[in-house]
């Protein structure tokens, strides 16, 4: 072991455990880009005024989590503990939204820094898949977000999680609605830290998670009795688009977001297996967040679903992913002159597409054919002295363990031809 650690918190993806990752990775991705998103970059840290204007200067992200440093020419920088702010930045500074084509549609896949209390589920570096449609109002788009997020976690085989959903109403119906919370929030018996939260930003108080607190919210006014007209009809046409989709939600009038910026749709996906780390997705509408970082206005839905917690949440469920072995060929040289032609042969089947290993380190027969088995592949390639007089290969199916003699000649034709159904399936 080395004198260093992973930082706490923190943790390293390692084979063979992290293809789950990727598959998870993917899964998120794939309907996504089946939908029109666009895949976007941004670099992991921003300017630490993007954060404080974009996430909201009361909230604990900004005020507790994020990592900020200055840089040796004298910028202040914090990594990035969310990538909505950065991508509408991204957005804003290509004049994406200029481009005629709205809305815009991009995702996105990354690491995420926050300086938080680590627990199970809950880490200082974690990732996030996230997708963003910028530039339109249209209930049909917040419903085809939450529509493609539910079908990741069902293409996950994932079932035991839940879907909430709330308007958090817009710019008319919610100081109406925070006046009255506030009001409510003042008569309450409250410690002074959370009392201030009240003055700063109420609705963030319906959030919180202590049981004492909780108890006291019961009776607390509900941001569905303060909705305009306009917020009422567009939360009650997303609500009919997704249940049309059989997406099956559940109202919960009290869920708010821990960042400012969002109005209207606001939702979070649950998992009943993971504790207290529940949520392992959220997101919602922002349409303010845009003239908050110096745009114009610019209504937008997003989500950001965590990787991480959606690993745990399959581990939770028991679900094996049916993850293909990387590796269909291994090939194993005994002698050197072995060792030139079936490297050689290797680097053929890759270039022709097969996934190829090779025995290194000049191992004897028992080992490299335990290397074999531990790669996964398919086929073991075995090429001897004897073999090597005679012009052939012993290609053997590791599977059924049977053994044929084939012309070394023949290798990448017969390969190409016993695995054409799995490389082009
Ligand atoms: P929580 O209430 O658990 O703190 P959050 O509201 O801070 O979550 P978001 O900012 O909405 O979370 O991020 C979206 C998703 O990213 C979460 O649902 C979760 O899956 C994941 N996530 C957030 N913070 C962490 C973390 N510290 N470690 C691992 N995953 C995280
Ligand atoms: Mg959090």
């Amino acid at each position: 072991m080395s004198t260093f650690k992973a930082p706490k918190g923190t943790y390293d993806l390692l084979p063979p455990d992290s293809a789950k990752f990727l598959a998870v990775r993917e899964a998120i991705a794939a309907p996504l880009r089946n939908s029109g998103y666009g895949y976007i970059e941004t670099p992991g840290f921003e300017n630490v005024e993007l954060f404080a204007r974009g996430v909201g200067e009361s909230t604990d992200i900004v005020t507790k989590e994020m990592y900020v440093f200055e840089t040796k020419g004298g910028d202040r920088l914090a990594l990035r503990p969310e990538t909505t702010a950065p991508v509408l930045r991204a957005v804003l500074e290509a004049n994406l939204h200029k481009a005629g084509n709205l809305p815009v549609k991009v995702w996105y896949s990354g690491s995420q820094y926050r300086y938080e209390r680590p627990q199970k589920g809950r880490y200082r570096h974690f990732s996030q898949v996230g997708a963003e449609a910028i530039g339109t109002e249209d209930p049909a788009l917040d419903a085809e977000l939450i529509i493609l997020a539910d079908q990741s976690y069902r293409a996950l085989g994932l079932s035991d999680f839940r879907i909430l959903l709330n308007s958090l109403g817009d710019q008319e119906c919610r100081p109406v609605y925070r006046d009255a919370l506030q009001d409510f929030l003042r008569g309450l018996d409250l410690d002074e830290e959370t009392l201030r939260r009240a003055e700063i930003n109420p609705l963030r108080v319906l959030d919180d998670k202590r049981p004492d607190v909780q108890k006291q919210l019961t009776g607390a006014p509900l941001l569905r009795d303060y909705l305009c007209d306009a917020c009422k009809a567009y939360h009650e046409e997303v609500r009919e688009l997704i249940t049309a989709a059989g997406v099956v939600f559940e109202d919960d009038p009290k869920l708010v977001r821990g960042l400012d910026y969002y109005t209207r749709t606001t939702f979070e996906f649950v998992h009943d297996g993971l504790g207290s780390q529940s949520a392992v997705g959220g997101g919602g509408r922002y349409d303010g967040l845009s003239e908050m970082i110096g745009g114009p206005s610019l209504p937008s839905v997003g989500w950001a679903l965590g990787i991480d917690r959606t690993v745990l949440a399959l581990e939770a469920e028991g679900i094996e992913l049916d993850i293909p072995s990387a590796t269909s060929v291994f090939a194993v040289p005994l002698g050197e002159e072995a060792r030139r032609i079936l490297f050689a042969k290797v680097t053929e089947l890759r270039k022709n597409g097969v996934a190829a290993d090779f025995s290194y380190g000049g191992k004897g027969l028992k080992a490299a054919m335990k290397a074999a088995n531990r790669s996964g592949a398919r086929y073991a390639l075995v090429l001897g002295e004897r073999d090597l007089a005679e012009g052939v290969v012993q290609l053997k199916d590791m599977e059924s363990g049977e053994q044929a003699a084939i012309g070394v000649n023949e290798i990448v034709a017969e390969l190409e031809s016993r695995l054409g159904r799995r490389i082009f399936g």
